[in-house]
């Protein structure tokens, strides 16, 4: 049986048992894992090496220990700690849009399965989050597509890290318009008060929380969550995200 931070070192498909074969999304070869993703292709995936430990731009760094952007220091966002893994570009791009647009189920395990390794690996040696809030869809979104994926990352991430994640606490009262679409003017009108709690109850006895997403535009959609489970008494925030395209 799994248990959270015992198997940090060991590669993915190694940690999931090798009793499935199953070919490599990406170039084809056959593994001997129920991980498809072979260990060339993962090392070829386009990492964000250097970035805010705030909100995960990208920066210009020889250290990667404690860096902060001119952006977050001038004006501190409501989260600790953003985590993007990769730069929006191929293969992610494509790995995601499967996931997303295609009920690409095998590149939606393998981007989830990602970012828990790393939340695994960045909570080991801290406090981990008492919750995971998947940022909600509208529900004429979720009708539409038929799943929320930022849910299915929280899912695969409680399973591996044992934190239990909040469905029915946060919802998206108003169907937004994509933030990639606007200027940046207009992400922060079109988020104003999108998001609303369940009752003020619900996380009366929760210190910590992780959001999770699965993609970054700018950080507004999670500044906005962050804002709103502050105000509701959650002290530390931190965000998880798969890829990233940072403007
Ligand atoms: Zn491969
Ligand atoms: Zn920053």
């Amino acid at each position: 049986m799994l248990t959270p931070f015992t198997s940090l070192n060991k590669p993915i498909g190694e940690l999931l048992g090798s009793f499935f074969c199953c070919n490599c999304v990406l170039c084809g070869t056959s593994l001997r894992q129920n991980f498809a993703l072979c260990e060339f292709c993962r090392n070829e995936l386009p990492k964000i090496e250097s970035y805010c430990t705030k909100c995960c731009s990208e920066v210009e760094s020889q250290s990667l220990q404690n860096t902060i952007c001119v952006k977050c220091l001038r004006n501190p966002p409501a989260f600790r700690h953003c985590r993007a893994l990769f730069r929006y570009q191929p293969p992610i791009n494509s790995l995601l849009r499967a996931y997303k647009f295609g009920e690409g189920f095998a590149e939606g395990r393998i981007l989830s399965l990602l970012l828990a390794r790393e939340f695994q690996q960045h909570y080991a040696t801290s406090k981990i989050p008492d919750i995971l809030i998947p940022v909600p869809l509208h529900r004429n979104r979720l009708r539409q597509r038929g799943f929320n994926q930022a849910v299915e990352i929280a899912r695969t991430i409680s399973g591996l890290c044992n934190i239990p994640v909040s469905l029915n606490q946060v919802i998206k009262n108003r169907d937004t318009a994509p933030q990639s679409e606007l200027s940046k003017a207009a992400r922060y009108r079109n988020l104003r008060n999108a998001f609303a709690l369940n009752s003020r109850s619900g996380f009366k006895s929760v210190e910590s929380a992780a959001i999770i997403d699965d993609i970054v535009t700018t950080t507004t959609t999670v500044s906005s969550l962050a804002g709103l489970l502050r105000a509701a008494g959650i002290q530390s925030i931190d965000v998880g995200y798969l890829p990233a395209r940072l403007l």
